[in-house]
Formats: C-alpha cells, sequence, structure tokens
C-alpha cells in the first residue's frame, strides 16, 4: 500500500523544485499559485496568476499557453505544488518547477509580496456594469480609481467629458479654467446650470461631478493655462491630459509639456458643425506641432474667442474624448493614436485621417529646436 508519505517522496523524486534565486533567474517564466482562494487573498508573489489546485487541469492553458515555456508552481510549503507540477508533466509541459519551501519561505526570507486589492461591496455594485465586461473586470475599475486625469477647460468639451470620467470612477480629475459660468456657457456645457450662474467654472464643475460621484478627487485651478503655471500644475503628478482648450496657444503650451514629461494627451476640437479627436501619445505617434510645428502669423491667425458651435456637437466630441481616456487608463483597445477622427454633425459622418510623426517635428522629433515654453497669446487676433 502506498501511504500519503511514500506518494510525496517519490513526486518529489520526479519533479524539478527550484528555488527563489533558481526561480527568479528563469527568463519569461509564468508563476502560477495553487493556493486556495483565501491564501491568496492574504498576499502573493508578484506578478503571479492565481489558479487554485482543484482548477490547475482545466485552466493552465489559459494561462500558460505555450507548454515548454517555464512555468513556477507554488503553495504554502511546497506539497501541493510538487503534486501540481507532477500534473503539469503529465499534461506535456516540459519546463515546470516547484517552488521550494513555497509561500512560506519565500516571505520568511523578506522577498517582496503583493497583497491583491478588492474594491468594497460599495463600488462593486456602483461599477458592476464595468466588471461584467470581461476587458475591465475589478482589476480594471481598480485602475480607472486609480488613474489621475487633468482636463483642461471645463466648457463644451469639458463637460461631457469630466462628468463620463467621474462617473467610470477615475480617481483623481483635475480641472483648468479661469472662466465663470454665463448664459451663453448653458447651450452646451451641461457641467454647468442656473444654479452656478456666475461662479468660476472649476467650482461650478466641481459641484456637479460631486454630486455625481463622492469616489473622484476634484482638484480645480481657477486659472488660464500659461507658461507661468504649467510646470507647477502638472507637478501635481497627471497620467493623462484630456485637452479641450477652445484656444491654440494654449494647445501649443499643453502639447510642449506632454512631450516633454511623456504625457499623453486627448485631443478634441470643435468649431459650428465639425469635430476632431485625435491621441497625441508622446513618441509612440506624432505631436500637435508633428502636424502644425508653428502657429499662423498673427494675420491669419484663427481667432482666439469663441465660435459658434451646435449644442450637441461638443457632447459627441467630448464623449469621444472620454472614451480615449478611459480606454488610454484601462489599458485596452486601440487609442486614436496617429489617427486623426473627423466628425460633420450635417451629414452624420465619421472620417479618419492618418497622421504620421515627423522627424523633423520641432519638439518630439531627433533635433528639437523648441525646448521652452512659448506664450503664443499676443498671436491671437482678436
Ligand atoms: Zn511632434
Amino acid at each position: 500500500m502506498t501511504t500519503y508519505r511514500d506518494l510525496l517522496q517519490r513526486t518529489r523524486a520526479e519533479i524539478s523544485e527550484i528555488d527563489a534565486a533558481g526561480a527568479r533567474s528563469l527568463p519569461d517564466a509564468v508563476w502560477v499559485d495553487v493556493r486556495e482562494a483565501d491564501e491568496w487573498q492574504e498576499g502573493h508573489l508578484p506578478g503571479a496568476v492565481h489558479v487554485p489546485r482543484g482548477f490547475l487541469e482545466s485552466r493552465i492553458e489559459g494561462v500558460a499557453p505555450d507548454r515548454a515555456a517555464p512555468v513556477i508552481l507554488y503553495c504554502a510549503s511546497a506539497i501541493r505544488s510538487a503534486f501540481a507540477a507532477k500534473t503539469l508533466g503529465e499534461l506535456g509541459y516540459t519546463n515546470v518547477h516547484s517552488l521550494a519551501g513555497g509561500f512560506t519561505d519565500w516571505k520568511r526570507n523578506g522577498l517582496e509580496i503583493v497583497m491583491p486589492r478588492f474594491l468594497s461591496p460599495e463600488k462593486r455594485t456602483r461599477y458592476s456594469r464595468h466588471i461584467l465586461i470581461p476587458e475591465i473586470g475589478e482589476e480594471g475599475q481598480l485602475k480607472l480609481l486609480d488613474s489621475r486625469i487633468l482636463l483642461i477647460g471645463a466648457g463644451g468639451l469639458g463637460s461631457p467629458a469630466s462628468l463620463y470620467l467621474a462617473a467610470a470612477g477615475i480617481g483623481k480629475l483635475g480641472i483648468i479654467d479661469a472662466d465663470i459660468v454665463d448664459e451663453t456657457n448653458l447651450q452646451r456645457q451641461i457641467v454647468h446650470s442656473l444654479d452656478t450662474l456666475g461662479t468660476p467654472k472649476v467650482d461650478s464643475a466641481k459641484r456637479t461631478i460631486q454630486a455625481l460621484n463622492p469616489d473622484v478627487d476634484v482638484v480645480t485651478y481657477r486659472e488660464r493655462l500659461t507658461s507661468e503655471n504649467i510646470d507647477r500644475i502638472l507637478d501635481d503628478g497627471w497620467d493623462l491630459i484630456v485637452d479641450g482648450a477652445d484656444n491654440f496657444p494654449t494647445r501649443y503650451l499643453v502639447n510642449d509639456a506632454s512631450v516633454w514629461r511623456g504625457i499623453p494627451v486627448v485631443h478634441g476640437s470643435i468649431y459650428r458643425f465639425e469635430g476632431q479627436v485625435t491621441v497625441f501619445k508622446p513618441h509612440e505617434g506624432p505631436c500637435y506641432r508633428c502636424l502644425f510645428p508653428q502657429p499662423p502669423p498673427p494675420e491669419l491667425a484663427p481667432s482666439c474667442s469663441e465660435g459658434g458651435v451646435l449644442g450637441v456637437l461638443p457632447g459627441i466630441v467630448g464623449s469621444l474624448q472620454a472614451n480615449e481616456a478611459l480606454k488610454l487608463a484601462a489599458g485596452i483597445g486601440e487609442p486614436l493614436v496617429g489617427r486623426l477622427l473627423l466628425f460633420d454633425a450635417l451629414s452624420t459622418e465619421f472620417s479618419e485621417v492618418r497622421i504620421e510623426r515627423r522627424e523633423d517635428c520641432p519638439v518630439c522629433g531627433t533635433h528639437p529646436t523648441i525646448t521652452e515654453y512659448i506664450d503664443y497669446v499676443e498671436f491671437c487676433s482678436r
């Protein structure tokens, strides 16, 4: 008769046991934690995937499709992982190792562990329609809650963008805007209302956002973005900028700063019935100056004051910006990098133009000629 002791001894002789140093030296190894859920929740190894022993046979192909690639299995004390290693050998895996001493020794030796994070029951309910999407799930929602997004402008584009980003659970939203809410804004700037007429737009937006989602930390900057304040504002730490500026001096300023700091910018603009959206991801795609290296001369410059716009157009374009921002924050999908999306509200047509990165770009090119901020305010025609 074979006892448990015999079986364990025999199994251990048949499999490969590896110590922590050896395991860490294996490149591209898949680390699989075969313990139970309650053990996993009290900490696990960095980068490990959780496949409880009872699900190993059915799930291993999903996490380690290449049977020749190294797989490191661990449990609490290298017993379950030894049996698991034997099973994987029988399934055709040829480079399987059981971590000697398991999680217990790893932790005792002071090596790095990760404490898993979970959404509270309230947040799980609030964001359930995200969690139900496999591409997002609880992990994706945690990423959104960790994200810090800076909005340039609390106007037409900033209104829908800020509302959807807040509703989606972006953890920290910064809003820059120097203006006061007036009656002409309400035709399209849906984050404001009659109640907030005459108050700063940043305060009005913050009030609406907090009523919608108190999880969001809203940081307000009641100022116009200039070369003087841009570094101070960006030093607050932003992962992403949603640019809803209605003037090109700000666009150049945001562009140059974002290239130097490596912060992606979701760019949007609107005029009458036409809208544009793209993503400027520094060094992966073009920047704004790859398209327009310098502003036009003052006599040809577009107006820097607001033009007419169909009320719903910023809703469409600002929502597309929020879509790009959420994808970038969650790390999913194909952002509009190197693609300029055009929308015509009169014909209801979308079209797309490829935009290329320029090697001779004055900011993101190989030999940049612009290395300091430039204020173009005087270039506006009025
Ligand atoms: Zn460029």
